[in-house]
């Protein structure tokens, strides 16, 4: 008898990934919390700093609109340093990921990681598939404690990922510095976009992720922002037979799986978990292991301003100088985002609204309303009669 589906949320997975990076070693101030322990309404699980926004590549998706050069008026090393010093007042062991841009465009990246896992936070970081990713660079990051990197791997061949990055030669150095990573004994994670141009490699990318010895798979469903406009979303119905795909892929990949901007993963897996067993109907719906934009997620951008993600230009102010633990925990804007009660249309609906609550940010994006219904969710809620979400999608 084949294992039954379970639900791995974002939490977990990280969690499992993280875990993974410990194997063996003595427990540490920078152990990952559980994440059944953590309270999304003080801290968030995942908390991203976009060091920079510029970047050699010209990415068809990319949220941050990246460029060559360094934006003057990006926070300094001073400014990051107490940004790390403010996300250290979550609690021990707080999740930061450097993000860009490719944050290897700053020279004090491995200054900024070595500060950071001083303080007890647990550092990774996703650079760029870049020349510059060199394995004495990945060496350099390791040596300043880095605990986890996070490559983008679009398309399963040198051809298409080229074509998605804009950029020749970009997978051949994304396969080398992901190899660059499992030799220095650094954990890896992959991070692929679901869009029309993209889905058909999903299964040759998920043999490639096993094949570099990756971590974790983390499955990001377009979110029309930044050059992600000029992609095209999948629709809801070839989203659905996705997640479905994920789920099994999940139950025996060497690799844990997540799913970014797609928290109806949730609602997939326990679906398919109840019709593989006897469970009661309520079972699992009850639970708030998930994480989704503001809750359990955070962004601060190059500048300073925090976002519940990067992917929904709604902010809650400046931390550049302070407030970031304070924002999070009682800002207007994250304190709406974690009332599953005050979502909108068939979410709001929605019997799973408090495992899943749909991608906030996509729901931003289509409507302007971060509390809207997420058109990428083929689920409709038992007796739901209200408006429908618009949609647009190709690739089917
Ligand atoms: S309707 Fe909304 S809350 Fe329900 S499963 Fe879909 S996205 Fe999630």
């Amino acid at each position: 008898m084949s294992r039954p589906p379970h639900v791995d949320t974002d939490a977990d997975a990280e969690a499992n990934a993280d875990a993974g990076s410990d194997a063996g070693a003595p427990p540490t101030a920078t152990a990952p919390p559980d994440p059944s322990s953590i309270d999304t309404s003080r801290r968030p699980f995942v908390l991203i700093w976009e060091v920079t926004q510029a970047c050699d590549l010209a990415c068809d998706h990319c949220r941050a609109d990246a460029t060559p050069a360094r934006h003057p008026d990006e926070l300094t090393t001073a400014e990051g340093k107490r940004l790390l010093d403010q996300a250290r007042e979550f609690g021990p062991g707080q999740l930061v990921v450097l993000s860009g841009g490719d944050p290897l465009a700053r020279s004090d990246l491995a200054e900024l990681v070595k500060y950071g896992t001083d303080l007890g936070l647990r550092m990774t970081l996703t650079p760029s598939g870049t020349s510059s990713l060199t394995p004495e660079t990945v060496a350099d990051l390791v040596d300043a404690g880095v605990r986890r990197m996070a490559l983008s791997l679009d398309g399963a061949t040198a051809a298409s990922h080229d074509a998605f990055r804009g950029e020749d030669g970009s997978f051949d150095q994304t396969v080398a510095a992901a190899r660059a990573a499992r030799e220095a004994g650094l954990p890896l994670q992959i991070n692929t976009t679901v869009c029309a141009q993209t889905v058909d490699e999903l299964p040759a990318l998920c043999d490639l992720v096993a094949d570099l010895g990756a971590v974790l798979w983390s499955v990001f469903f377009l979110v029309p922002v930044g050059r992600g406009r000029v992609l095209d979303p999948i629709s809801p119905e070839r989203a659905e037979r996705v997640m479905e795909w994920l789920t099994e892929v999940s139950e025996d990949a060497p690799f844990g799986v997540k799913t970014t901007e797609a928290p109806h993963y949730r609602r997939v897996a326990i679906q398919r978990r109840r019709d593989a067993s006897d469970a009661p109907p309520t079972d699992g719906i009850g639970r708030r292991l998930g994480i989704t934009a503001g809750d359990g997620f955070a962004f601060v951008s190059h500048t300073g301003d925090l976002f519940p993600s990067g992917f929904l230009p709604a902010t809650a102010g400046n931390v550049r100088d302070g407030g970031l633990v304070e924002r999070y925990r009682e800002s207007d804007l994250f304190r709406s985002l974690r009332d599953r009660d005050a979502l909108g249309g068939k979410c709001g609906a929605c019997e799973f609204r408090h495992v899943c609550g749909g991608s906030r940010s996509r729901a931003y994006a289509h409507t302007g309303d971060p509390l809207a219904s997420d058109p990428l969710c083929a689920y409709v809620p038992d007796g739901y009669d209200g408006p429908m979400p618009a949609t647009r999608s190709a690739g089917d």
